[in-house]
């Protein structure tokens, strides 16, 4: 009864905002230090060209395992650690981790194009951060032009002159730039024109009624035509099912991601994967059938 009436819906509210705000203290407080504990790893999930089945690329995503504590993904820590400034640390072990695996998968002989990594705002405005970059790459012997960067766009939002020169080095060295989670943000296209963005990732939301829905099919179709005329390699991520694989290569979508082809794998099973699955679909394969 008191959840009804004004003061007890507060004072519920408030017990959950309390909880919230310890949980995340406590990740904070979990997070320092965790690197030198080796507590991170990274999973792999490759993208996949829609026409030649091959994987252009490969997109490390990080997990945390907890010594103490229960599960916790990367949408729950990383804007943690963005927060309490050990992002730029976690983040360059990120890059570090992946260039050294993305090296060594190249030197037994696996065949993917490039290595993908998340980066946040705030490691891109940490000073330093391209030349770091470009030292972890000639560290790890992976070429810098075989590394992608993946940002959202609200890192793109505030020009500076520090995000230029960082965008300066990194693009001298033939690093490219990815605006991940398109159409979940301001989508503002001024923002991709300013910057030596070379390919655009639509978010999984964006096709979610694509299999019911006509519009989203032409809302769909109409963002990778204008990542297209504005020279961009457009990817969609979050593809689940053949059908919407199908539509999406109507829609003239250059590459895909998703469980479709696979979750994202820890290094053994992605090589594996690498070894034995590509190509996995053939172009112009008809969609398996769906189950109703
Ligand atoms: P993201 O970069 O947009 O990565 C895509 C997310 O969607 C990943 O979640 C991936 O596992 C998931 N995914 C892939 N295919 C499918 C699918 O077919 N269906 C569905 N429903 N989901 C799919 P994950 O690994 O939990 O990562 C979440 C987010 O955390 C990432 O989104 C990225 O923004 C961030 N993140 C992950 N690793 C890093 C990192 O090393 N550094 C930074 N700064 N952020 C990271
Ligand atoms: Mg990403
Ligand atoms: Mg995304
Ligand atoms: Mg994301």
């Amino acid at each position: 009864a008191a959840r009804h009436d004004g003061r007890g819906n507060h004072a519920f509210y408030t017990r959950e905002a309390l909880q919230q705000a310890r949980r995340r203290l406590k990740i904070q407080h979990a997070l320092r230090g965790a690197v030198d504990r080796d507590e991170f790893s990274v999973v792999y999930q490759p993208l996949v060209h829609v026409d030649s089945g091959i994987a252009p690329g490969i997109e490390a995503l990080l997990r945390w395992h907890r010594p103490a504590g229960g599960h916790c993904g990367p949408a729950e820590f990383i804007p943690i650690a963005e927060d309490c400034g050990e992002i730029v640390r976690l983040g360059d072990w990120v890059i570090a981790e992946a260039c050294r695996q993305a090296a060594a998968w190249d030197e037994a002989g696996l065949r993917f194009g490039r290595m993908s990594v998340n980066v946040s705002a705030v490691q891109l405005r940490d000073r330093g951060f391209a030349e770091r970059v470009i030292a972890r790459c000639r560290q790890a012997g992976w070429p810098a032009h075989r590394l992608e960067l993946e940002l959202t766009e609200s890192a793109l939002v505030r020009d500076t002159e520090l995000l230029r020169d960082c965008f300066d080095t990194l693009q001298s060295h033939g690093v490219s730039l990815a605006v991940d989670d398109f159409g979940t943000g301001f989508s503002n296209l001024h923002y991709l024109n300013r910057f030596p963005v070379s390919r655009l990732k639509i978010d999984r939301s964006l096709i979610l009624d694509i299999q019911r829905s006509a519009e989203s099919g032409d809302l769909t179709r109409a963002i990778i035509q204008l990542g297209q005329a504005m020279r961009m390699q457009v990817v969609v991520e979050g593809v689940e099912t053949a059908i919407e694989e199908q539509l999406l290569r109507e829609h003239g979508c250059d590459e895909i991601q998703g469980y479709l082809y696979t979750r994202p794998l820890p290094p053994r099973e992605m090589a594996q994967w690498l070894r034995s699955g590509v190509p996995l679909r053939a172009p112009g394969l008809t969609a398996d059938p769906q189950p109703a």
